[in-house]
């Protein structure tokens, strides 16, 4: 157990492209990929390979006339099933010994670590990530399993408690029942993995029902999980429409818990669905649900106004700005206003956008011809809300592609400045002072993630105090989590504050028992 012990986690390093045994073993991969284009993948139903009602195919949003898979459409009948067995199969999996469990988890990060370059290059393929964004998808899910396997390993040795005179007290953390995981499409391997393994390796029985947009990846993550040794009937997968399947899996009487990382919207009714009792239910089930954000970087006049650019550059349209945590909202102070908009101009410029597995690009397209709808009518109301600095339009060619869109002069109560847009969109608003500049960064529902770049120690530790979001960075980008190091979660709308990643994460998979016995 010593070599799994919680002080040996180390996050797993990404490699560098400009290596030419690297980028030879991307270009394999994505030929790989490639190759197997087009295939269909099952349901999985407590070890049963099983078709759905109907099918449906993913795309690649870089060139959406290539369909990466074909993946079923599972039912509602499919769901009950699949709840029913994975309950039938929990008193089994939650006896098996925590130090088996762990050991399966290191062997799945194994696999995953292996075959790198081939999930890479399914991120790349089906969600549109550029490969030093893949990279780091893949890395992550790899330190969610190192970490929660760890995390594990001292959750199952003896809880330290007062002991009391004549009794033997101690403290076991036991599994809770079927959990439902419900990944989004942006980090759709990462997340997926992080979710299901601490589940898992807590000892409960899961339910993978992955986004339609990205199932293929979901499905790859899947063989893992098998291949390492998690039982069939540990871990099923159905794929199809959230709004079927997923309601009838989150109100299923034997569902004991959701955990589910998306939107506000979907996660407030899975919140509400999951706190009706049904017929048949003996708990409350428990919701982890990990939303959106309205993320702003906080930039005040005593800073290097440069770097600052480059972070919100980096913060804003890495990943086109499909990340949670991604810089939506620029608040700068107004002495430096300007001079800030003059040092990020000329870096969004400069971002090469193209398709996703063609190496150097900075930005790839977005995930969906929905998407880029939805972010294409928000930089419209933007237009007419600020001032359109750059940007603001579809780029002609095949695929989604936006411009990266900076939008200037964005008042607090713009729709812009308020709302996700989950797109390669900047608001920049002004502020008039570094206490002007917090109130407005936390003029919003959401509390997700935030940024302060000033050199005064004072406003450092104003930021620390004040600015509500519940991952906070001091001089440098709102995104880029590491596991371990920056545990995640949100405050408000963004979620029940799980901090994936983080010591406490697995806690919400397990239930504590205390036992006192008369000696
Ligand atoms: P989404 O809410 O549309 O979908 C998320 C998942 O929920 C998908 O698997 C979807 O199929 C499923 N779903 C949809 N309706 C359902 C229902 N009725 N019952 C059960 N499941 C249902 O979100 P998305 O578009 O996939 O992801 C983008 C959103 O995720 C953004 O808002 C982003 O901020 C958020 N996000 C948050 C975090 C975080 O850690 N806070 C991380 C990544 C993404």
């Amino acid at each position: 157990m010593s070599a799994v012990g919680p002080g040996t986690f180390r996050n797993e390093s990404y490699r560098e492209f400009s290596l030419r045994e690297n980028s030879d073993s991307m270009r394999d991969a994505l030929q790989r990929a490639r190759n197997s284009f087009g295939r269909e993948s099952d349901l999985r139903i407590a070890g049963d390979a099983c078709k759905g009602g109907g099918t449906f195919a993913s795309l690649n949003p870089s060139r959406p006339s290539e369909i990466v898979g074909i993946h079923q459409s599972g039912t509602v009948e499919q769901a009950c099933t699949a709840v029913e067995a994975a309950h039938a199969y929990f008193p089994e999996w939650s006896a098996t010994p925590a130090t088996k469990r762990i050991e399966l988890l290191l062997r799945a990060a194994a696999i995953f670590r292996e075959r790198k370059s081939d999930f890479n290059a399914w991120l790349i393929l089906e969600a549109g990530k550029n490969w030093q964004e893949a990279e780091a998808d893949t890395c992550e899910a790899i330190d969610f399993c190192e970490y929660y396997a760890r995390l594990m390993a001292r959750l199952a040795k003896p809880e330290p408690l007062v002991q009391m005179p004549g009794e033997h007290g101690e403290l076991q953390y036991l599994p809770l029942g079927v959990g439902i995981i419900i990944p989004p499409w942006n980090f759709p391997l990462a997340i997926l993995v992080g979710m299901a393994a601490a589940a898992l390796v807590a000892g409960n029985t899961v339910i993978i029902k992955p986004s339609s947009e990205t199932p293929t990846i979901a499905a790859k993550a899947l063989d893992v999980f098998l291949e390492a040794g998690f039982p069939p009937r540990s871990v099923s997968f159905l794929t199809g429409s959230g709004a079927t399947i997923g309601d009838a899996l989150v109100s299923h009487p034997k569902t004991r818990f959701v955990s589910f990382t998306g939107s506000r919207e979907v996660g407030l009714h899975i919140n509400e669905l999951a706190a009706r009792t049904v017929k048949g239910q003996i708990w409350i089930k428990r919701v982890v649900a990990e939303m959106g954000g309205k993320d702003a970087i906080v930039i005040d006049a005593d800073t290097d106004v440069d770097l600052a650019a480059a972070g919100v550059a980096a913060s804003a349209f890495g990943y086109q700005g499909q990340k949670c945590s991604a810089c939506s909202r620029a608040i700068v102070h107004e002495d430096v206003y300007e001079e800030f908009l003059r040092c990020l101009l000329p870096r969004v410029e400069k971002l090469k956008q193209g398709p996703a597995d063609e190496f150097g690009n900075d930005m790839g397209p977005v995930v969906s011809e929905r998407a880029m709808k939805g972010i294409l009518e928000y930089i419209e109301t933007g237009k007419r809300e600020g001032r359109l600095l750059i940007g603001g339009e579809r780029v002609a060619r095949e695929g989604y592609y936006i411009a990266p869109t900076v939008i200037a002069d964005v008042g607090r109560d713009a729709r812009i400045f308020q709302e996700e847009i989950f797109g390669p969109v900047l608001a920049v608003t002004k502020a008039r002072d570094f206490n002007h500049a917090l109130e407005l960064a936390n003029d919003t529902e959401y509390g997700l993630t935030g940024a302060a770049y000033t050199r005064d120690p004072q406003k450092i530790r104003l930021a620390k105090e004040k600015f509500f979001v519940g991952n906070l960075y001091i001089n440098r980008k709102c995104t880029g989590a590491m596991v371990g190091a920056h545990p995640f979660g949100g405050f408000n709308m963004s979620g029940t504050d799980s901090k994936a990643g983080g010591p406490d994460y697995l806690l919400q998979f397990l239930q504590a028992k205390s036992i006192a016995e008369k000696v």
